[in-house]
């Protein structure tokens, strides 16, 4: 027990009533204790000390014969002597600089918090004790300093709300001061409504006081980068998903003749893939062209200026399954190759091939089957030149 850090700090119950802000701290005595926050490595005791704290209102007559309230004083006082009153200066003095010990222990100068309710329920009042609190303490001025910002306190101040079933805390206290002994009791109790309701609220405020530790808050910064590392991560992943990657494309035996993208070399199809049968040229040709010999792979003439295959390929992507037409383009570069009509459409050759997925050979480049590209290493240049020409892949 004695090892573990404490955090020490002090909350004021702030209310227009003595007796009523006595009842709350009693109340508090009585309440569970505050527990750490979850994320700390080894589980601190926290220790509060709540001190009441009354704020008087004076008020005057303005020329329209309107009385106006103003904030005249904050000042704790002694439950066993409601008599005995302090100044909250001497809090204030104690500066707002909260620092952490080597053994973990932290304490909080001045008055962390201030839970506000017990007879003050106004906005408007609400705001006079925060400008009160806020020139005080000097928080107006060191708000400026980025450098303190991590360590200089600022002061919770907050406002008990009602109960939904009562538009303002005036009528829930009213609703509080009808009930029986027995009912008082148990709502204290419940911290429902009343002045266990306050105790509950007080130490809600506190907890919202209770800084991190070091290395709780070391740990939490190196776990939300490790998450933000890990949702980069996935989102990469995603996105090379999307993009091509390896097993988007098939290994194809080196002895068939391949196409690669002209572009980027990438090797999208074989000579296995086309069409099976090939599509008869159309015997009625508009603008016939000398044939060149010597074309060893396909039976297709050179009229026909596309390569059409026989079935959609991986690296096609979805769409070609989900769509009746769309262009084909290289997963690897973007570079056109061709497109798909699932209904079919009319070569160059002018016969209607069905389904058509069309690869233009301009697009492409013919790998021959290693063998050949062999012997073609081993002929001179000219012969080399001269079986290009023909139309030989190289
Ligand atoms: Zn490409
Ligand atoms: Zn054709």
């Amino acid at each position: 027990m004695s090892d573990k850090p404490t955090i020490k700090f002090r909350v004021a119950v702030l209310g227009a009533n003595k007796n009523r802000v006595s009842k709350v701290l009693s109340i508090l005595q009585d309440r569970p204790p505050i527990i750490d926050l979850e994320n700390e490595p080894i589980q601190r005791n926290i220790e509060v000390e709540y001190i009441p704290c009354i704020a008087s209102f004076g008020g005057y007559k303005n020329e329209d014969d309107e009385v106006v309230k103003y904030l005249a004083k904050l000042t704790a006082f002694d439950v066993s002597d409601v008599k005995q009153e302090s100044s909250l200066q001497t809090f204030f003095d104690e500066g707002s600089k909260m620092e952490e010990m080597p053994n973990g222990n932290i304490t909080i100068p001045g008055i962390a918090a201030f839970a506000v309710g017990i007879g003050i329920d106004t906005d408007n009042d609400l705001h006079k004790i925060e400008s009160y609190v806020n020139m005080m303490s000097g928080n107006s001025v060191t708000q400026k300093d980025e450098d303190e910002k991590e360590t200089v306190l600022q002061n919770v101040i907050k406002c008990i709300e009602p109960n939904s079933e009562y538009a303002s805390m005036s009528e829930e206290n009213a609703a509080f001061k009808v009930l029986s002994d027995e009912e008082k009791e148990q709502a204290i109790q419940n911290a429902s409504i009343g002045p266990g309701k306050m105790a509950k609220f007080t130490q809600q405020v506190a907890r919202e006081c209770i800084p991190e530790s070091k290395r709780a808050k070391a740990e939490r910064i190196r776990k939300e980068q490790e998450a933000k590392e890990k949702e980069q991560q996935e989102l990469e992943a995603t996105e090379t998903k999307q993009e091509p990657s390896e097993s988007l494309f098939k290994e194809y035996n080196v002895e068939t003749t391949r196409y690669a993208c002209k572009m980027c070399r990438t090797i999208l199809f074989n000579n296995e893939e086309f069409e099976d049968p090939p599509h008869s040229q159309s015997q009625h040709t508009f603008s016939y062209r000398k044939v060149k010999g010597g074309n060893v792979n396909t039976s297709i003439g050179e009229k026909c200026q596309c390569h059409f295959l026989k079935d959609a390929l991986n690296w096609m992507g979805k769409e070609i399954h989900e769509c009746h037409e769309g262009k084909l383009s290289c997963p690897k570069c973007d570079g056109k190759l061709g497109l798909y009509k699932w209904h079919g459409t009319q070569c160059s050759c002018g016969t209607w091939v069905v389904p058509a997925i069309m690869i233009h050979k301009s697009r492409v480049d013919e790998i021959a089957p290693e063998s050949e590209r062999n012997t073609m290493a081993m002929l001179s240049p000219l012969e080399r030149l001269r079986l290009a020409n023909a139309g030989v892949g190289l």
